[in-house]
């Protein structure tokens, strides 16, 4: 009982000085945002549109900050990364959504895409706590995604860890694809699932812009390496009809859905 006790007031007097201090450190803040469960999760639809129907959600990590209120990932995933806590922040995410997602029939079917950084895959405890939540998220019928930044290198032990997780039934999606520099590299190197296309390709569609053919490589290279493709950050009807025309048909962006709270998600079954 002493240590719970104590730990309860460490914590609040922790947090006080936190709330309070004007010099408190960022380290300390995002440290204590962790323990205190301040981050939280949307989910923003994959939808095939060809059909309506939806294919999947990615979830997306924002922070309830006490005082600044909504805090997005563009902003404090590039600290945590310099303080070493994406790991941390991996395991939390994982975890989140499993709560999320338990007993909402409505997901049944559909994938789910976490976004894991390729450090996250050098390290033996995560794989081995990623194996135990596919087995999880198959018993609820989800089907687990990682989705892996291109923009950070990915080293031997996380392509091999990427190809044990796939042998496991994980499926493995390439984010951002187009803008790291280890592309070909990676896609040599590892099976992959889907590719997602980085918004910055499908921004240039109607637009003269170098990014239109790259786009159209981009397809090219997956179709030929027979591998799905997801095109992200959709907002218009011309983007849409263009990637259509293109044999694009996994969309994820505003024209269909913003990142919602995982009960404001509506998710329609096409027709
Ligand atoms: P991402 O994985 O490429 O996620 C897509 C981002 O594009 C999301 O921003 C999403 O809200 C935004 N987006 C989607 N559709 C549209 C659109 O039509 N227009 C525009 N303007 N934006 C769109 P968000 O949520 O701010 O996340 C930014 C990045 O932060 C993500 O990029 C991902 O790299 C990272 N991130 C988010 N959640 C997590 C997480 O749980 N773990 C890790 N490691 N990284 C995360
Ligand atoms: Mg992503
Ligand atoms: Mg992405
Ligand atoms: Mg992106």
């Amino acid at each position: 009982l002493f240590i719970p006790i104590t730990l309860v007031v460490y914590l609040t007097l922790y947090y006080a000085q936190y709330l309070f201090s004007h010099k408190r450190s960022m380290y300390t803040e995002v440290k204590l945002a962790l323990k205190m469960r301040e981050f939280f999760l949307h989910y923003q639809p994959h939808v095939d549109a060809s059909s309506g129907r939806v294919f999947g959600v990615e979830a997306l990590v924002r922070w309830q900050h006490p005082v600044r209120g909504v805090v997005y990932p563009d902003v404090f995933i590039p600290l945590m990364e310099e303080y070493g806590l994406m790991n941390e922040l991996t395991d939390y995410v994982l975890d989140t959504a499993y709560h999320d997602l338990v007993g909402k029939g409505f997901i049944d079917g559909k994938h789910l895409g976490i976004n894991v950084p390729p450090g996250y895959l050098s390290d033996k405890k995560s794989i081995y706590l990623l194996k135990q939540y596919k087995q999880k998220f198959d018993d609820i019928g989800v089907s687990l995604g990682l989705e892996i930044t291109e923009r950070q290198f990915l080293d031997d032990a996380a392509c091999e860890s990427i190809s044990r997780l796939r042998a496991s039934g994980v499926d493995i999606l390439i984010d951002d694809f187009g803008t790291g520099q280890t592309s070909l590299s990676v896609l040599e190197q590892t099976n992959i699932d889907y590719l997602k296309i980085d918004k910055c390709f499908v921004d240039s569609i109607g637009h003269q812009s170098v990014n239109t053919p790259v786009l159209n490589a981009i397809i090219n290279l997956a179709n030929e390496l027979d591998v799905g493709i997801i095109a992200e950050g959709v907002e218009t009807d011309l983007q849409a009809q263009y990637l259509l025309t293109q044999g694009v048909t996994l969309h994820q962006g505003y024209l269909y859905a913003k990142p919602t709270l995982i009960d404001e998600l509506y998710l329609s079954d096409g027709e």
